[in-house]
């Protein structure tokens, strides 16, 4: 089998790769949301691929993988690395879970990062009553996880939070320590959030980056009668492109709470001073940036060994990212908690493919389902109706 053609479309938000072959079979992968500038990234790899055997998954990265970066640049890698594994799927007539080793579980856990309600303000009462609405949601999630620190509005809505110079956009850029007003209405907050779930739902926290260590370590430590799942992202993660592993491991060393971090880290060699320094609790790469399933697999695997759990990323991954996600997540070991919920943006995504369960999340997981590659189809005649012009060949 030869790869024919890359191609890629922005179908809402997100960049989707479709690759073509000589003997029919396509694949899909996709790109996390808000990023339609990667389209002409993903074409770059194009003079890279075609002609290559798509079935012989590892050598076809070969040949690209060296030419990724941390988030967003290891995106258009990784959605390859997905259709790859679609195509290799269908061709063998088998899910993608049994190319990866075959799966340990029936069901994925997964955790609450994508269904949202709009935040009334940044007060105890106000995480409180959020909290009240993502416990309900009829997905009937385990875990939630909910944004605090320089990861929310409290930077901008609670007067004297820090003593670093506050950034007028959103986009977690904050940095520096906070006062001890900041700090302690960090707190009351996840106490609010904590009297909501009880030991019901378990509570992560995603807080930065941008915490100064001894900010970071008073947190952990104020935080641990509450036993929170993780904190996550506290100094560096996000979009941040490095590891930080040693600055991490103090923290780590100095608190019972789990320190999570890894979302926006590409390749195995940038998740090994972490896990073989012990620098965290709990790893969280997401498979459409850290190089695709089989390295996310391997990572996962790597931790194991060391001591260290997963919970990967994927909220912005969209509904083929969803796919990868329950089949790679599928076939981890032990250490695995739960992935992050991606939901799809816009609503119309929800019409375009077959091969997902309905309801997609039933007391918290996700059936894992057995159709050959992800086992997601696109319903084309729906989905050419949202293609732009300059797409209208994508399904061709
Ligand atoms: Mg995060």
């Amino acid at each position: 089998m030869k790869i024919t053609d890359i191609k890629c479309a922005v179908l809402g938000e997100n960049p989707i790769v479709r690759i073509t072959t000589d003997a029919g079979i396509d694949g899909y992968g996709e790109v996390e949301n808000s990023k339609s500038y990667l389209k002409p990234h993903v074409l770059f790899y194009k003079p890279h691929l075609l002609g290559a055997d798509p079935t012989n998954v590892e050598s076809v990265m070969l040949r690209i993988r060296r030419l990724g970066g941390f988030k967003p640049w290891g995106s258009a890698v990784s959605a390859i690395e997905m259709a790859l594994w679609d195509i290799a799927g269908k061709a063998a007539g088998v899910p993608v879970y049994k190319l990866l080793g075959g799966k340990v579980r029936d069901k994925v856990r997964v955790y609450n990062g994508g269904v949202r309600f709009p935040m009334q303000g940044s007060s105890p009462a106000d995480y409180a009553e959020n909290m009240v609405k993502m416990k309900a949601a009829p997905e009937k999630f385990t875990i939630i996880k909910q944004g605090v620190g320089f990861h929310s509005a409290m930077p901008h809505e609670v007067p004297n939070f820090t003593f670093g110079e506050v950034q007028p956009s959103r986009f977690h850029d904050n940095r520096g320590l906070l006062t001890e007003r900041g700090l302690n209405h960090v707190i009351a907050c996840v106490e609010a959030m904590k009297s909501v779930l009880g030991d019901e739902v378990g509570l992560a926290l995603d807080c930065g980056p941008g915490w100064m260590v001894p900010d970071a370590i008073r947190l952990a430590k104020a935080l641990e009668s509450m036993h929170i799942m993780w904190l996550e992202d506290l100094l560096t993660g996000d979009y941040t492109p490095h590891v930080s592993a040693d600055v991490y491991r103090e923290v780590t060393r100095s608190t019972s709470t789990p320190i999570h971090t890894g979302e926006q880290i590409y390749l195995r060699q940038n998740f090994k001073d972490l896990i073989e320094k012990h620098a965290v609790n709990i790893i969280g790469p997401d498979p459409a940036d850290i190089g695709g399933l089989a390295e996310l697999k391997w990572v996962a695997e790597y931790a194991d060994l060391h001591g260290i759990l997963i919970a990967p990323h994927g909220i912005f991954d969209g509904l083929i990212g969803l796919a990868g996600l329950v089949q790679v997540c599928a076939t981890l070991p032990a250490n695995f908690i739960a992935f992050e919920y991606p939901v799809a943006r816009p609503d119309w995504w929800y019409t375009l493919l077959e091969g997902l369960p309905n309801p997609i999340v039933v007391d918290g997981f996700i059936q894992v389902w057995d159709t050959p590659g992800l086992g997601i189809r696109f319903k084309e005649e729906v989905a050419k109706k949202y293609l732009a012009k300059e797409d209208e060949c994508f399904f061709d």
